[in-house]
């Protein structure tokens, strides 16, 4: 694999080869990862043994029974076919730091790899770590197609500074995946069993199961992908702003979970034609996708008003005190209770299937600032929704979709007008204008 992946957190140099752990996080996957890939590559030329760890702290931001319920039924999967690559797999319900800690010094490993992440939580974690590993420590950047810290060094201004170096880089970092097969180095490997009930009472979350909507696990975002390119592809690019088209991948819980790596779906998708339809799709997959990677890796207030530009802040404190016609609570646009019946048709679309449309999402953030005291709030009550209801929250797409929407981030100043200043605004009739708005509202009013 291409070492430009992998980046050491801390100094230390492996003294005696004894054994390898990869704590896996966010790549729930044990195929095309990058992280697993280098770990095993590791264990393998050593020829010692190989431990793969997921630790479930007590909570992760806002995240409810239903994202956990998907995430946990794709890690029955991932359990399986650990099992049957010969890898000791052990999930734990504490606390991810001291799980690493402990398993370290319990079977003895010499060397520690885990992948990327970006949002403040686990990266505190990986830091951590750095500090309180005495063995080798490396960190695989297993969700980017090009690893985040190799596409720039700096947190980019727009799609339009980072398409040039993705694209440049692409080539570089596009390969297929080695296929691992069956460790040899581990004897004595035992089926984990990932108990769903069990964990989700010791998260103190609702363990009824809950009708998840989308299949979770690697093979059904497999099946999604193939069934995306096969039956929707060919109306994406302009399908992808109508909420009643089904013109989207549907990719993203996946995509989130690390149950499907952007860098399979892209190779799936660079042998097509080519098409205005592909192309867009590879916009949003790789250069949006990266680009919120980008703008939540190197930007510390990704979640605040102190990470938006400095024109969208000016522009935003001089419309600070605009008068509202709507003042909604976070409870009241949780309950979907505002006056607009499309506003709570997207945050019902939400609540019941765990994923509103794309263009809804863009529409519901920019009313979230339009209908609350000030954008402060409005950022905070925009990812606290997003957060509890996506499967695909807590990402740094979300978090970079909302700046986007309440605070321009990635857009441009245009006219100004109330409360938003300059930053973009979007309106009912526009909407109208674009698709059956009737339709939408009709399938998700309460
Ligand atoms: C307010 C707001 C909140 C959002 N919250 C999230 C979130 O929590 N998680 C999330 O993954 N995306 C989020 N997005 C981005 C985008 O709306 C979703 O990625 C997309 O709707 C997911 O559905 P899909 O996979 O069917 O999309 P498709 O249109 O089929 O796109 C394929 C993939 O491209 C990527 N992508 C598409 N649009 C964007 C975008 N604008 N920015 C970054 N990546 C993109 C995603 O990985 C997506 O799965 C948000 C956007 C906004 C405006």
């Amino acid at each position: 694999m291409n070492p430009k992946r992998i980046r050491q957190l801390n100094q230390i140099k492996e003294q005696n080869s004894n054994a390898v752990l990869y704590w896996m996080d966010r790549e729930r996957r044990s195929q095309d990862n990058w992280a697993l890939i280098a770990a095993y590559g590791h264990a393998k030329r050593n020829k010692v043994p190989l431990h793969v760890l997921y630790a479930i702290p007590a909570a992760f931001y806002e995240a409810g029974s239903r994202s956990y319920q998907f995430m946990l039924k794709g890690l029955q999967e991932t359990a399986q076919t650990l099992f049957d690559l010969n890898i000791h797999f052990t999930l734990k319900v504490e606390d991810p730091v001291q799980t690493v800690l402990q398993c370290v010094k319990q079977n003895k490993i010499s060397a520690v790899y885990t992948d990327l992440a970006s949002l403040r939580l686990p990266r505190s974690w990986r830091t951590q770590l750095a500090k309180s590993l005495d063995v080798p420590f490396f960190e695989v950047d297993a969700r980017s197609v090009v690893p985040v810290f190799e596409t720039s060094n700096k947190k980019e201004y727009s799609a339009r500074t980072i398409r040039p170096k993705l694209h440049s880089k692409l080539a570089e970092f596009l390969d297929e995946f080695p296929k691992l097969s069956p460790f040899k180095y581990n004897t004595g490997v035992e089926a984990c069993k990932v108990d769903i009930a069990f964990i989700l009472k010791k998260l103190g979350l609702d363990s009824r199961p809950i009708d998840l909507h989308f299949q979770p696990g690697v093979k059904a975002a497999k099946k999604m992908l193939s069934s995306f390119i096969k039956d929707h592809l060919s109306i994406y690019d302009k399908g992808r702003s109508d909420p009643n088209a089904q013109a989207l991948s549907n990719l993203s819980p996946y995509l989130h979970f690390g149950q499907i790596s952007a860098q399979r779906v892209l190779l799936n998708l660079v042998s097509l034609p080519e098409s205005d339809n592909k192309n867009s799709f590879i916009e949003e997959l790789f250069v949006r996708r990266e680009l919120a990677e980008n703008f939540c890796f190197y930007e510390p207030n990704y979640d605040n008003f102190s990470g938006l530009h400095v024109w969208a802040q000016t522009t935003l404190n001089q419309h600070r005190n605009d008068p509202r016609e709507f003042l909604y609570s976070q409870q009241e646009f949780e309950e979907s209770n505002t006056h607009d019946f499309l506003w709570n048709a997207a945050q019902n679309q939400m609540k019941l299937e765990g994923k509103m449309h794309g263009f809804m999402r863009m529409y519901w953030g920019k009313k979230i600032l339009e209908w609350s005291k000030g954008p402060e709030e409005a950022l905070k009550i925009a990812n606290y929704l997003n957060n509890k209801y996506e499967l695909d929250g807590r990402d740094p797409s979300g978090y970079t979709g909302v700046a986007w929407s309440i605070g321009g981030v990635h857009d441009r100043a245009w006219f100004e007008r109330p409360i938003f200043g300059k930053v973009r605004y979007m309106n009912f009739n526009g909407c109208k204008r674009k698709f059956n708005v009737e339709a939408y509202i009709e399938k998700y009013s309460n």
